[in-house]
């Protein structure tokens, strides 16, 4: 798949998503910058925050292929509806290593953008027609688009009910995003939730003096599935904490030095 191959996805992928690069580009770069601060595959246990949809597997598989074995936060639409206990069950499985524990945390909302640049339509193995990704998003804004908007928690729809609850604040009332604004309220939602949850946690421990040093780090953003099968990822934010210290930074698409 190459860009000038398919001209209507490349157009549509720089209006829409500026930036966005080549998924296993976007997992090597994460992880040499995470080197440079002593994360390395035997003393970081990585975390994964995606759709449960299985277009978005191969983020996860690099993400394996990179840090081994990985605590899956997978909920519809990649909200974090495992919450403070599987974040606080994840953080507990992360090797010590020299009193430290280290844990890399991959969020991602996730859109498919087809051949002639069609937002939120994918090809899948065995289906003759596109289909929805993300699918609990399109059904979400569905309601919104119909008037047919159900808020009333359904136990039987657990995660759509809280998919639902989280988001529309966001959109604010009679207002209908369109589907790639969505998503992008969508994975600030993500990342939001994550760091107050990550806070609510550290204080918690400060609380009970069980504070663990420890080093965390998490890369948010887009997960974009292109035509052949092809993923992207837009990035979004970066957030490294080392020692409890803060340390914002800048995602750069400079080709990665893998060592
Ligand atoms: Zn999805």
């Amino acid at each position: 798949m190459s860009r000038a191959d398919n001209p209507g996805f490349a157009e549509a992928l720089d209006r829409h998503v500026p930036g966005a690069v080549l998924e296993k580009e976007f997992i090597a770069e994460t992880a040499s910058r995470l080197r440079c601060e002593g994360f390395s595959k035997s003393n970081t246990l990585a975390c994964v925050a995606l759709c449960r949809d299985e277009i978005t597997r191969p983020l996860f598989s690099g993400v394996e292929r990179m840090w081994g074995s990985a605590f899956s936060f997978a909920g519809l639409a990649g909200m974090v509806t495992a919450g403070r206990t599987g974040l606080a069950a994840a953080i507990h499985h992360a090797p010590i290593e020299d009193g430290r524990r280290r844990f890399v945390i991959y969020a991602m909302a996730h859109i498919a953008i087809n051949a002639d640049g069609t937002i939120g339509r994918v090809e899948r193995p065995g289906i003759p027609e596109p289909s929805s990704a993300c699918g609990a998003l399109v059904a979400f804004r569905d309601e919104l688009r119909e008037g047919t908007l159900e808020v009333e928690f359904d136990r039987y729809d657990t995660e759509q009910s809280l998919l639902k609850h989280r988001l529309l604040p966001l959109i604010g009332y009679g207002n209908v995003p369109d589907l790639v604004e969505l998503t992008k309220l969508t994975v600030t939602a993500i990342e939001e939730d994550l760091r107050e949850i990550l806070r609510s946690l550290a204080a918690g421990w400060r609380a009970t003096d069980r504070a663990m040093p420890g080093d965390a780090a998490i890369f948010s953003g887009i997960q974009i599935h292109g035509p052949d099968g092809v993923n992207f990822v837009w990035p979004l934010s970066v957030h490294i904490e080392l020692g409890g210290a803060l340390h914002d930074y800048e995602f750069s698409t400079e080709t990665p030095q893998v060592p």
